[in-house]
């Protein structure tokens, strides 16, 4: 038996709450999509909650709401998931880079204070920014959202590490340096429906807008048609959408899901100050938790200057792996993947992701790891990194 990075926690209420969507009347377009939907908004804070197929999908149409279209700019944080990128390519627009805090590993809000003031002297200002809140922790928002407003920027959060983690003593998914916020409910994150996703917002408008796009952009609200209604089958497509919808079966795993989401987030805390209290005597750098946050600890990444110790991390991972602990890497940097490169980014811009790069790897974390795969994971690290 071999102990993952990440797995999901299935209940037998989890069973239960699928099988029934399974036995009812609607496996998708049912009742259990809206109230998943509010259980998320009222769970954060937010007014409006979409459900889509994945967070990637919306991505995609968060930008697409946001008016993000050909020869328009986005801007992302280098090191997170290849699809806080890619959403911005879906609609046309280009995608840049800003670097990260070499603490939190989040987007550097004074690289990105530096980034803004020169391409407001080239005229080329990103229309939107896509922070992502690595790890589960909050990005620095506060300042942030300031820059975004200065320069008249759109924010949207790719939170898909984060749910029920807090910033400020507020849920993340508030939006509130913010305009929209997307979760992701894929198995290795903090609550699952098999694939799924979110947007939050505090914009009417908006909502209506990732509403309408999440299904091919139709409406059947007579109040919204712009032509006459011809009668009971009628409806209208007004702009062009996708099929993301999320099912209802899908939905049931992910309301169900969150009910536990206070025991998951508390449980992937303690998992951390374990790991933090073992690891605090080597040469193994803890994650750095700001006093301003509570992660979700979707991941906990430590670090090693690795030229400096007498092993590669190439090694680091087959002997961990020799003892039945996988370690992963998240992420390499965004630039560095073999279709991004060849938009000509220049890695030597981004020297704190660089870094990273060279220094991260992920350990074990999810809310069902056992203690004895705990002291696993513990005693085989700890073993390797004196033995070498
Ligand atoms: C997982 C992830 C996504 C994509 O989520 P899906 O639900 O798998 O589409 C996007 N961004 C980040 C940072 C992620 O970790």
């Amino acid at each position: 038996m071999v102990i993952p990075y990440a797995r999901q926690s299935i209940s037998k209420q989890d069973i239960d709450a699928v099988s029934e969507v399974l036995r009812s009347d609607f496996l998708t377009q049912g009742p259990v999509v809206p109230a998943f939907e509010e259980a998320v908004a009222n769970l954060v804070g937010a007014k409006h909650a979409i459900a889509g197929n994945s967070a990637t999908s919306m991505l995609h149409i968060a930008c697409l709401a946001l008016g993000v279209t050909d020869g328009d700019l986005v801007w992302t944080s280098p090191i997170s998931f290849v699809a806080s990128a890619n959403c911005a390519l879906y609609c046309g627009a280009e995608i840049d880079f800003v670097d990260i805090d070499s603490e939190t590993f989040n987007m550097s809000p004074v690289a990105l204070a530096a980034k803004l003031e020169l391409a407001q002297k080239s005229n080329r200002l990103p229309k939107v920014i896509i922070p992502v809140h690595m790890c589960g922790q909050s990005c620095d928002m506060q300042s942030i959202g300031f820059l975004a407003q200065q320069y008249g920027i759109k924010v949207i959060e790719d939170a898909s590490h984060a749910i029920g983690g807090s910033y400020n003593s507020q849920k993340i998914g508030d939006c509130a340096y913010s305009d929209i916020t997307i979760f992701s409910f894929h198995p290795v994150k903090i609550i699952t429906s098999g694939e799924g996703g979110m947007a939050t917002t505090q914009d009417e408008d908006l909502a209506h807008k990732m509403r309408m796009l999440r299904s091919h952009g139709i409406t059947r609200d007579e109040s919204e048609f712009e032509f006459g209604n011809d009668g009971p089958w009628y409806y209208e497509q007004q702009e062009l959408g996708l099929n993301y919808r999320l099912t209802d079966i899908a939905a049931a795993l992910g309301l169900s899901q969150l009910q536990r989401i206070d025991s998951f987030i508390h449980q992937r805390n303690a998992i951390a100050t374990r790991y933090n209290e073992a690891f605090a005597s080597t040469q193994v750098a803890a994650p750095h938790i700001d006093p301003s946050c509570v992660s979700a600890f979707h991941l906990y990444i430590g670090r090693c200057n690795f030229k400096t110790l007498k092993i590669s991390r190439v090694q680091l991972f087959q002997k961990m792996k020799d003892s039945g602990v996988l370690l992963n890497l998240h992420y390499i940097p965004i630039y560095r993947q073999p279709y991004f490169a060849r938009m000509g980014f220049d890695p030597k811009t981004f020297p704190n992701a660089e870094r990273f790069y060279e220094q991260a790897f992920s350990i074990p974390m999810y809310a069902d790891l056992s203690e004895t795969n705990q002291n696993t994971v513990i005693s085989s690290l700890l073993n390797v990194l004196s033995t070498q």
